[in-house]
């Protein structure tokens, strides 16, 4: 059985792993994310150690924390670009992997991995559009358009879209050091620990909080429908983990949408329509190894 690698590089830990499939894992390590010179060599050392053990890796697929270049034909395809991630900018993680480990290398974002190991193994089976968003200390979303992961000038940036921003009801600033009021600076985890002065997952689930939070992932939300028409959206990350969330989040879509886009996919099948990812949190390392099986495709 041949054996695949995945990275999932997150902007607060690395999981690495190999395997015959994502659910059938050798070995898995998690390294924190510090400076790329630690992590990365701990990342190479851990594949190299797989290697010898268990001799060659076909593939190795990186789903990664952005901003990333994933155009195959620029000259920084692989590279972290201006990530926000202090000493992480302009970093050839790719190339360090190919020549480090002599390996091929499937490449996107995080967001985009997930993605397409929910649509290889998850909830987004058949579906050709289709948008996988994650809202955990940040908000980021990816996705597919005619059965492809979405690319363009860059990729898809989806927690910086601006949110309209009623300082009366919410006078917290927002996070985002870009924007003051994007979906990210407004309602990922690290926004609402600013906010309300403790983790989320410490507020009791009838907390304001929710009702807040519901509202601003629905502008999104509504916003990515009317743009990309998407036939499913996953919402995944540790925000998502509160459970309350999903059913308060579809009854401000429906509202906000009010009744013009009158799609039964939408208005009678809500449940069915917004869902959390049907790998749980595995989906970012199943999307890892998806890049990676689809170098041998
Ligand atoms: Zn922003």
């Amino acid at each position: 059985m041949a054996l695949w690698g995945g990275i999932e590089a997150g902007g607060t830990k690395f999981v690495c792993a190999v395997g015959t499939a994502p659910d059938k894992l050798s070995a898995e390590i998690r390294i924190p994310t510090t400076t790329p010179d630690e992590t990365l060599g701990q990342v190479v050392e851990f594949f190299q150690q797989q290697q010898a053990l268990h001799g060659e890796i076909e593939a190795i697929g990186i789903g990664a924390f952005g901003p990333v270049d994933v155009n195959p034909d620029s000259s920084k395809f692989g590279w972290f670009l201006n990530t926000p991630k202090p000493g992480w900018q302009q970093v050839d993680f790719v190339g360090l992997v190919k020549r480090e480990l002599g390996v091929r290398v499937g490449f996107d974002t995080d967001v985009n991995a997930a993605a397409l190991g929910e649509h290889r193994w998850g909830n987004a089976q058949g579906i050709e559009n289709f948008i996988y968003l994650t809202v955990g200390t940040g908000i980021g979303g990816g996705g597919m358009i005619g059965g492809k992961l979405i690319h363009g000038l860059l990729h898809p940036e989806m927690g910086h879209i601006l949110i309209p921003h009623d300082r009366s009801a919410d006078p917290f600033p927002g996070s985002c050091p870009f924007h003051q009021n994007c979906l990210e600076g407004l309602a990922s985890g690290f926004a609402m620990e600013k906010r309300w002065g403790q983790k989320g997952v410490s507020l009791p689930a009838d907390h304001p909080a929710w009702a807040l939070e519901a509202r601003y992932l629905a502008v999104g939300l509504v916003n990515y429908i009317f743009t990309l028409s998407p036939q499913r959206i996953i919402l995944g990350g540790g925000v998502m983990e509160q459970k309350q969330l999903f059913p308060m989040v579809r009854e401000q879509v429906l509202e906000q949408l009010g009744s013009y886009l009158d799609v039964p996919a939408i208005t009678q099948n809500i449940d069915s329509y917004i869902v959390p990812p049907g790998l749980g949190s595995h989906a970012g390392l199943a999307g890892a190894f998806a890049l990676a099986l689809a170098m041998a495709e």
